[in-house]
């Protein structure tokens, strides 16, 4: 008997995971991507993402990030290798800030424990930080950071070795359905499969386009900066992960120091774009408003500018995943589980669209990320 077959097409994140399920699963798994991941051409590069328990996006979040969580330390354990840390998150914001109040909403909802430190409590345990007057934080105790080069990798190493082929430089062009089965077209050829998995990222506009989908594609810039040497108490390298507001609705995240240096991000830029056509150097206003912020609540730590890179959101009209097969031909399913913030549920995601190609249930129900209805 023949085993059943997959391609997955994009091996980032999403459909690293989801091939390492499938090839787990028995499955006689393809993956193809164009470049070789981990890379820096779409939205899994920059060394360090943030994990949380608590789901300021809905209390739908909460299951699938534990799951996720779950799936991560097994893979850590499995490989040898550490592949993040649970250093807390502090959540720092007006008390109405969606970051604040959306963490805070997740976490009553379903029960995960949270703290909310006063700008006192604040002050006296976290004694680097300057938090803005007026400003209140929520503390994840199991938020922490995660290596997405290194889980990619990981991912991908297993999937191999539970016998998936990986194949890079391999672009899709194109795809579509053949009876009960799907098809990928290459520039060397077509490749066939019982199940087609899109987990193409940044890409995914052209993915779903056709279902009458309106992806857009955001750019947003990571930054490091060096740890000032004379920088008092103690290094950052042992902080919370921070996301900070300030305070007109821009969102910054800082990471613990790594190497002498800290990292710090803006959460969304509204500057709207193209994977292919992004502008990827680097302007500085893009590395100001967030060097700023950090000298602000950092001053003692955050020291001069060393590096930025580019990154890609890619942003749903509802703002939620689409984790979901097509509505007319079962035989595609789709993945696109960014927005900004889909790494930490990643290992998650894939394992539902492994379930989904299967046809069997998932420890945590895609439900709230079906495909909106046509
Ligand atoms: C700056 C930044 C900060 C972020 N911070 C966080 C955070 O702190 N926490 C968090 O949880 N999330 C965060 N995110 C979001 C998270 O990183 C993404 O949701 C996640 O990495 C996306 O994974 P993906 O698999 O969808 O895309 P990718 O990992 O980009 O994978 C898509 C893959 O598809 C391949 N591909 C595309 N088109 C084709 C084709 N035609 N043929 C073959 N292959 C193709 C690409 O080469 C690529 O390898 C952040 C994102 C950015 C950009």
């Amino acid at each position: 008997m023949t085993r059943p077959s997959a391609v997955v097409v994009g091996l980032g994140a999403v459909g690293s995971a989801t091939a390492l399920q499938l090839a787990r699963a028995g499955w006689e798994v393809i993956g193809l991507d164009r470049w070789t991941p981990p890379h820096r051409h779409g939205s899994t590069h920059g060394e360090t993402r943030v994990t949380r328990t608590s789901a300021w996006e809905g209390a739908q979040y909460v299951p699938l990030v534990a799951r996720a969580n779950v799936l991560i330390e097994a893979l850590a354990e499995e490989v040898g290798e550490s592949l993040g840390v649970r250093c807390g998150g502090l959540f720092i914001g007006a008390p109405d800030d969606f970051h604040v109040a959306g963490s805070r909403a997740s976490a009553v909802a379903t029960g995960i424990p949270y703290e909310m430190p006063d700008a006192a409590a604040m002050a006296t345990r976290w004694p680097e930080l300057v938090i803005p007057d007026g400003m209140v934080g929520f503390f994840d105790p199991g938020a922490g950071v995660l290596y997405p080069e290194r889980i990619v990798a990981a991912q991908l190493r297993l999937a191999e070795a539970a016998g998936a082929e990986l194949r890079f430089g391999a672009e899709v062009l194109d795809f579509g359905v053949d009876g009960e089965g799907a098809w990928v077209r290459m520039a060397h050829g077509i490749q066939k499969a019982d199940r087609v998995i899109l987990c193409t990222g940044a890409w995914m506009p052209d993915v779903l386009a056709g279902l009458g989908l309106e992806l857009r594609v955001e750019r947003v810039t990571q930054h490091w900066f060096a740890e000032r040497p004379e920088a008092p108490r103690r290094s950052l390298a042992d902080a919370p992960v921070l996301l900070v507001s300030d305070g007109q609705g821009a969102l910054t995240a800082a990471f613990p120091t790594i190497g002498g240096r800290i990292k710090g991000a803006g959460h969304g830029s509204g500057f709207f774009t193209t994977a292919d056509s992004v502008d990827r150097a680097i302007h500085a206003d893009d590395v100001e408003p967030v060097h700023t912020l950090l000298q602000r609540v950092l001053p003692q730590h955050v020291g001069p500018h060393l590096e930025s890179a580019t990154c890609l959101y890619t942003c749903t009209p509802n703002g939620q995943f689409i984790l979901d097969r097509d509505p007319e031909h079962a035989q595609l399913i789709y993945g696109s589980a960014c927005n900004g913030f889909g790494f930490k549920f990643a290992a998650a995601s894939g394992e539902i669209l492994a379930c989904l190609a299967i046809g069997i249930s998932s420890p945590v129900d895609p439900g709230p990320w079906r495909l909106p209805q046509r």
